[in-house]
């Protein structure tokens, strides 16, 4: 395959179409992800990514962002940063640099400045009114969930030139705690890339996501000679056989990968997860993974399908 994108979530659907241009014209995988992601994180639509998204219990939006580079495995991440417009921009250009590369809060908000990132005020009406109703509901902070309305978008691309790269950008999970962090900008946890193996990155409830460091679990299953789906369903089969308990229930958690040829490979244990690709063979489309048991099954959603999903 000569290029080739995923995304997680219907929300990626924009997002790849404009990873899609950038590639299928010879273009760079990190710019296809950047652009991508910065696309996401501005439109006020999608409710858990960037702008006007998901605050934390104090009603405070803090938003995590990584990005990792398979050749040489150079990666930035930030996390719990308030008002920058896109944290996915601060974390590539921080996945240039061989130290300090993941930061943290005031540090990641002092390099953006410094870096003449824009800031905004990344609350609006919207994520405003929909904490005022959460606030009011007698929910149990040690039992947070995934939204459901959706969560990070994360993408995974290769390029013409066999790079390939991992984007991931999230306000987490609503109504966690101040300071929080999730597995999103955590490597090996929420994304991984090697471009001599893949590329993956996670969704879902962070806490349990990390227990089980599933993407980079999904890249060494590939080494060991797995195909991209077999890598994913058994990274996160044998993550949740692991965590099984009769007193704990795991959290949703969904995985989407790409191997260095470009096939894709998606896990859930969520009923349904629909998730976006493209590559040189067709252009940006929705399929959706279905988990029967932990053995999924891949189908492309018809209209009913479509008119009936209600979320980003
Ligand atoms: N993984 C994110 C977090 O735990 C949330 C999500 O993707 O649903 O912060």
């Amino acid at each position: 395959m000569k290029y080739s994108m995923i995304g997680t979530w219907k929300m990626a659907f924009n997002g790849v179409i404009i990873g899609e241009n950038i590639l299928k014209n010879g273009g760079n995988v990190k710019d296809a992800i950047e652009n991508a992601i910065t696309y996401i994180e501005d439109n006020p639509n999608f409710n858990s990514v960037g702008y006007g998204s998901l605050p934390n219990i104090e009603g405070e939006l803090e938003l995590d962002a990584a990005f990792m580079d398979g050749n040489d495995l150079s990666f930035g991440a930030i996390c719990s940063v308030k008002n920058i417009k896109n944290p996915i921009k601060v974390a590539h250009l921080l996945s240039n640099s061989k130290r300090n590369c993941y930061l943290s809060s005031r540090g990641a908000e002092k390099f953006a400045r410094l870096n003449k990132f824009e800031f905004k005020n990344m609350l609006n009406d919207i994520a405003i009114d929909r904490w005022n109703n959460e606030i009011q509901k007698n929910f149990d902070p040690d039992n947070l969930e995934a939204y459901d309305g959706h969560d990070t978008v994360c993408m995974v691309a290769l390029d013409s030139n066999k790079n390939m790269g991992v984007g991931v950008s999230t306000s987490g999970l609503f109504m966690k705690q101040s300071g929080r962090v999730g597995d999103s900008p955590v490597i090996g946890s929420g994304f991984y890339c090697d471009s001599k193996i893949g590329g993956a990155a996670a969704t879902g409830v962070g806490e349990d996501i990390m227990k089980g460091c599933l993407s980079i679990s999904i890249i060494n299953n590939m080494k060991m000679g797995q195909d991209v789906q077999s890598a994913c369903e058994n990274a996160l089969k044998d993550h949740v056989n692991r965590l099984k308990n009769p007193n704990y229930s795991p959290g949703t958690m969904s995985v989407i990968a790409l191997d260095k040829n470009g096939n894709f490979g998606v896990a859930t244990n969520r009923d349904e997860f629909p998730f976006i690709v493209t590559c040189e063979n067709f252009s940006t489309k929705i399929l959706v993974c279905r988990n029967n048991n932990l053995s999924m099954e891949i189908f492309e959603p018809d209209e009913e399908w479509l008119n009936n999903y209600d979320y980003d």
